[in-house]
């Protein structure tokens, strides 16, 4: 049975206990591929930060807040999966020191940020038999940039996904998206629903001598 680690959703970064950085994941697209994951008979682990949708029935769930909670997570489930799926949009940066009270208004406040651990690239470097699979969200140089994270971070498929200006990709969006393998085999989808972009990238991870 094909043991799977699947992260999704965005990471909370605290400014202060009430405030916090992050940014516009859902989830959707990891819980989609956490779903059909099980139907396929996989064992599936689904990772998630904060997310408004309902955990899927039969996995073993994990809720996480920060990109280092989600990177304890990570490295801990780790050993017992066979192929780990990162779609989670992981903060790259978090607030150097988070205020233990509420931070109160009327002084112009600078944030100092520092980088985050890169969680999929730490798994590169240790993966051995494993599959690792990223997302790539762009605004330009898609491509480019997926193949750089695709040798850079030493995966065996990367999903880039187009980010325009003016339709979202997140939530419910159907997102135009190219698969590049390690072979350099690549194909482009569009106008599809994140459940059947789901199915597709299943049928590739799978495909893999697991
Ligand atoms: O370099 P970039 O953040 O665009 O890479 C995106 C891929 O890397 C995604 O698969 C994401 O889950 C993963 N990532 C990570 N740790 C980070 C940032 C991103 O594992 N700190």
């Amino acid at each position: 049975m094909t043991r799977l680690l699947i992260t999704a959703g965005p990471t909370r970064e605290k400014i202060d206990p009430i405030r916090f950085i992050s940014n516009y994941s859902t989830g959707t697209f990891g819980y989609e591929i956490a779903k059909e994951a099980k139907k396929r008979g996989c064992l599936v682990t689904l990772i998630s930060g904060p997310t408004a949708l309902e955990v899927p029935s039969g996995v073993k769930f994990i809720g996480v807040e920060s990109a280092l909670d989600m990177r304890k997570a990570v490295l801990r489930e780790f050993p017992e999966s066979d192929c780990v799926i990162m779609a989670a949009a992981v903060s790259d940066w978090r607030v150097r020191s988070a205020a233990k009270r509420k931070v109160k208004r009327g002084s112009a406040r600078t944030l100092t940020l520092v980088e985050n651990p890169d969680i999929i690239a730490q798994l590169g470097k240790k993966k051995r038999h494993k599959i690792l699979v990223g997302f790539a969200l762009e605004t330009e140089d898609l491509i480019k940039n997926a193949e750089k994270k695709l040798t850079g971070k030493n995966l065996d498929l990367v999903i880039a996904n187009r980010c325009r200006p003016k339709s979202s990709v997140f939530g419910d969006a159907k997102p135009d998206i190219t698969i590049i393998d390690r072979f350099d085999g690549r194909s482009a989808y569009f106008g599809r629903t994140k459940k059947e972009l789901a199915k597709i990238i299943l049928d590739k991870v799978l495909s893999f001598k697991i």
